[in-house]
C-alpha cells in the first residue's frame, strides 16, 4: 500500500513525514480563534489491506507493546429493557490502557514516533490526550511533555506523572494550552500529537469503526444504523467517518451510518455550526465560552470543527445537544443500568441517545461510543449524586 495524506478541503496531496501537519495552501487561510484549516487526511493507493485488517499508514512493527483498541460491545440487557432498545449497542473505550478512546490515536502517534526516530512527543490537553499519551510513550520508551489547563481533573493530571511525563499547568483555558505547546514544537521540533493538527490523530481513532462493524458480525447482528459520538474537537468524530469511509471503498459496508454529534449545550460549536444555514467556512462564528460539567468536550474553538462538520453535512449525519442536568442523570442511568461507568463527555453521548432514542427505528443497530472511565472525574460524579467529596 501505498500511504500519502490529502488535503480535505483542495485535494492536494503531501508526503506523510514529520514535520507535516497541514496544508500548505489552505492553512494561509486560517483566522484566529477559528477551526483549523487545512485539515490533512492519510489516503492509500493501491492493493487492499490483507482481509479482516485494519488498514493504516505505519507498519505493524513500530507500534508498542500496549494493548490499545479491541475494546468489547457491549449487548446490555437491562438497558435494552428499560428503554425497548432491543438493538442497543456501547462500544467500551474505558477499557484502553489509559482508560480512554484517546489511546487509539496515541497509539499510532508513537508508532510514526518510532519509525522516523523522533524521541520527543508534545501535546495540548483537556485531560485525556495527555494521560493516553504518557501511557503510550512509557510502552514505547518516547519523552512526552504536555500541556494541560490547571483546572483538569486530578487523576488525569496524576496518571501523566505516574506514567512519567512531564506535565506544565497552564493557567488558563484548553485553547491557550494548545497555542503554547505549538510553540514549543516550532522551537524544537518535538513531535506534535495535538489533536487535530496533527492528522495521524483522526486516523489513528478510525480503528474503533472497524471493530464496531466485525463485533457486530460475529454476533450476526448486522451493520451499525446509528453511532452516537461525543463531540468536542470533532477528531473522534472525523475519526469514526473516515473509519466508515475506508470501509464503504473496501466494500465491507454498503453505507455510512448515520453519526449523531453529541456536544454539550455549554459547548455546542460543531452543533452550531451543523444547524447554520452558512457555508462551512462562515458557520463557525466567534468562539463562545465554554461551560460544561464534561470536561473532555469542553472546548472553546473545536480545532477539528470544519473539517468535523464537512463529514456531517456529507453524509446525512445529526447534531444533539445535552444540558449538564441531562449529562449526570444518564451518567447514573447508564452505570446503575449497564455496570458501566462512563466520565461526564461519553456521558453526553449516551444522553443524546436517550433524547432522541424515540425517532429512531427499532430494527437498527444504535452503538453508543463510551470514551472515558468514570473513575477520571470522580469530583462530577459526585456531583451528580449530590455527594459531597
Ligand atoms: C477527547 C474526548 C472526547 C471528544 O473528542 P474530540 O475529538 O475532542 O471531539 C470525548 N470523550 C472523551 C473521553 C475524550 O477524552
Amino acid at each position: 500500500m501505498n500511504w500519502h495524506y490529502r488535503c480535505a478541503t483542495c485535494d492536494t496531496t503531501y508526503a506523510i513525514a514529520p514535520g507535516r501537519y497541514l496544508c500548505d495552501q489552505c492553512a494561509q487561510l486560517q483566522q484566529a480563534d477559528r477551526p483549523l484549516q487545512g485539515i490533512l487526511e492519510a489516503h492509500w493507493d493501491g492493493d487492499a489491506p490483507a482481509p479482516g485488517a485494519i488498514p493504516l499508514p505505519v507498519e505493524a512493527a513500530w507500534f508498542p507493546s500496549i494493548p490499545v483498541g479491541n475494546t468489547p460491545l457491549w449487548a446490555p440487557e437491562r438497558l435494552r429493557g428499560d428503554f425497548a432498545a432491543p438493538k442497543l449497542w456501547l462500544k467500551d473505550d474505558t477499557c484502553n490502557p489509559s482508560g480512554s478512546f484517546k489511546d487509539r490515536a496515541s497509539y499510532l502517534v508513537a508508532a510514526f514516533a518510532r519509525k522516523y526516530g523522533l524521541g520527543e512527543i508534545v501535546l495540548a490537553s483537556t485531560g485525556n490526550a495527555a494521560s493516553s499519551m504518557a501511557a503510550v510513550g512509557a510502552a514505547a520508551g518516547l519523552k512526552v511533555k504536555v500541556f494541560l489547563p490547571a483546572s483538569a481533573p486530578v487523576a488525569k493530571r496524576i496518571q501523566v506523572l505516574q506514567y512519567g511525563a512531564e506535565l506544565v499547568s497552564v493557567d488558563g483555558t484548553y485553547d491557550q494550552a494548545f497555542d503554547l505547546s505549538l510553540e514549543y514544537s516550532g522551537e524544537t521540533g518535538a513531535l506534535s500529537r495535538n489533536t487535530a493538527y496533527n492528522p495521524l490523530t483522526i486516523e489513528g481513532k478510525k480503528t474503533v469503526a472497524f471493530e464496531i462493524v466485525d463485533d457486530l458480525l460475529k454476533v450476526d447482528a448486522g451493520v451499525p444504523g446509528h453511532v452516537f459520538v461525543p463531540v468536542g474537537d470533532g477528531v473522534i468524530l472525523a475519526g469514526v467517518y473516515r473509519g466508515f469511509e475506508n470501509l464503504v471503498k473496501l466494500g465491507r459496508i454498503a453505507k455510512v451510518p448515520v453519526i449523531w454529534a453529541c456536544q454539550a449545550e455549554g459547548s455546542s460549536a460543531i452543533a452550531r455550526a451543523w444547524a447554520s444555514p452558512h457555508c462551512a467556512s462562515d458557520a463557525f462564528g466567534p468562539p463562545q465560552r465554554s461551560r460544561t460539567v464534561a470536561d473532555s468536550i469542553a472546548v472553546d474553538v473545536p480545532r477539528n470543527g470544519l473539517h468535523a462538520l464537512g463529514k456531517l453535512r456529507r453524509y446525512g449525519g445529526q447534531a444533539v445537544t445535552v444540558s449538564d442536568g441531562e449529562i449526570l442523570a444518564a451518567q447514573k442511568t447508564l452505570a446503575a443500568g449497564s455496570g458501566l461507568f462512563a466520565e461526564p463527555s461519553s456521558s453526553a453521548a449516551f444522553a443524546g441517545w436517550l433524547k432522541v432514542r424515540a425517532r429512531l427505528p427499532a430494527e437498527e443497530n444504535c452503538v453508543v461510543l463510551i470514551t472515558g472511565s468514570g473513575l477520571k472525574d470522580i469530583a462530577s460524579a459526585a456531583q451528580g449524586l449530590g455527594v459531597k467529596l
